[in-house]
């Protein structure tokens, strides 16, 4: 799918400041928001919307994305429980809607709105884990584990947060129903709502003997080894999501999600730009006016570069396909040389009379014949 370029969904340029890019966001968010508007095409649009402003209202994923485009906004095929998109925004969850709604609006949606229920189910919080990769890693993938702490569904009474199953019993409060009805007198007259019960969260059923595990709280707290497979080619910056790898929710609610940030660490020598390598390189001015063959460090081991007879300095030699693989499809990046050409600081006798030589010949124009042996 072709996806449209984020400012131009929010109509903005790319030199917006963060005051326009919300308030862009804000004016189309209402404008499509599929509770008002009811046209064909408006949820997309509000979705294309959320995602746009996620990007672009974060510095980090911004920036990710002004210098490499959606794909450095995207994850990863390979890894464990992995999204085949980056897609932060979860359209199914309404929990997340009514609280920027409630921002923008100051109270709760028509739809959306939540009782104040402390038991009702509460989806887990995502998690956010940063990992540094090397240079080399980054360039040619590899596989990385690490640990970190989330809360789990407790595996002993499996979140019921009860001993045993013999530790419930039926709720007084709704006699099991999950729900009790209320009456609310207002100036309109009685109304009658029901609402799920406050005693035992909607469950029917409340807990005689707390899990020794968990304490009754049906979540425990767990160190998790995760692995994960880093694509060759990664950029800097990027941020990989793990769907369900954060922490548990409440009452059923699932887990939230797991945001791994990836680090490219730098190396001393080589710098990079997407599958291109970027280095310097000295040379003698001898081996300038002359030209010679010297080593160069790149991704793939040290390579012979040739530099030409009378190369100038900060010139810039390309090594064709020396540089990385590419971050999607086939074929490499180039390695960019740029040549600094060191004049000695220090001459012997004899290098003084011959460069003497040189100044005192330099203006002899080279002839027909001098072409012929160079
Ligand atoms: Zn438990
Ligand atoms: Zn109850």
């Amino acid at each position: 799918m072709n996806k449209r370029d984020y400012y131009e969904v929010l109509g903005i340029n790319k030199t917006a400041s963060a005051k326009e890019i919300k308030s862009a966001y804000r004016k189309l968010a209402k404008q499509y928001h599929p509770d008002r508007n009811k046209e064909a095409g408006a949820e997309t649009k509000f979705k294309e919307v959320q995602e746009a402003y996620e990007i672009l209202s974060d510095e980090r994923k911004k920036a990710a994305y002004d210098q490499y485009g959606h794909a450095g906004t995207q994850s990863f095929g390979g890894g464990q429980g992995f999204e085949g998109n980056f897609n932060g925004f979860d359209f199914s969850d309404m929990g997340s809607i009514n609280e920027i709604f409630e921002q923008f609006f100051g109270g709760s949606f028509g739809g959306f709105s939540t009782s104040g229920n402390s038991n009702r189910s509460v989806r887990g919080e995502d998690l956010e884990v940063n990992v540094k990769i090397d240079f080399l890693d980054a360039i040619f993938g590899t596989e990385k584990t690490f640990d970190y702490k989330r809360r789990v569904v407790c595996h002993n009474c499996h979140g019921s947060g009860a001993k045993d199953s013999s530790a419930m019993k039926t709720c007084p409060t709704c006699k099991g129903q999950g729900r009790v009805a209320r009456i609310q007198r207002t100036f309109l007259g009685n109304f009658q709502t029901v609402t799920s019960c406050p005693d035992c969260g909607g469950q029917g059923q409340i807990i005689k003997e707390k899990c020794p595990e968990c304490n009754g709280q049906g979540i425990v707290n767990e160190v998790e080894n995760f692995s994960i497979k880093i694509p060759q080619g990664i950029p800097d910056g990027v941020t990989l999501r793990f769907k369900e790898k954060g922490n548990s929710g409440r009452k059923g609610g699932g887990y939230g999600d797991l945001y791994v940030n990836i680090e490219v660490k730098s190396h001393d020598k080589l710098e990079r730009k997407g599958d291109d390598i970027f280095t310097t390189l000295k040379v003698d001015v001898t081996e300038a006016v002359i030209g010679s063959i010297k080593k160069v460090i790149t991704v793939h081991g040290e390579k012979d570069l040739e530099i030409p007879a009378g190369t100038q300095p900060e010139a810039v030699l390309k090594m064709e396909g020396m540089g990385g693989p590419k971050f999607r499809g086939d074929g490499k990046g180039d390695q960019y040389v740029r040549i600094i050409i060191e004049i000695p600081k220090k001459l012997t006798k004899e290098q003084k009379e011959i460069w003497t030589k040189i100044h005192e010949i330099k203006d002899v124009k080279p002839g027909f014949f001098d072409g012929l042996f160079s």
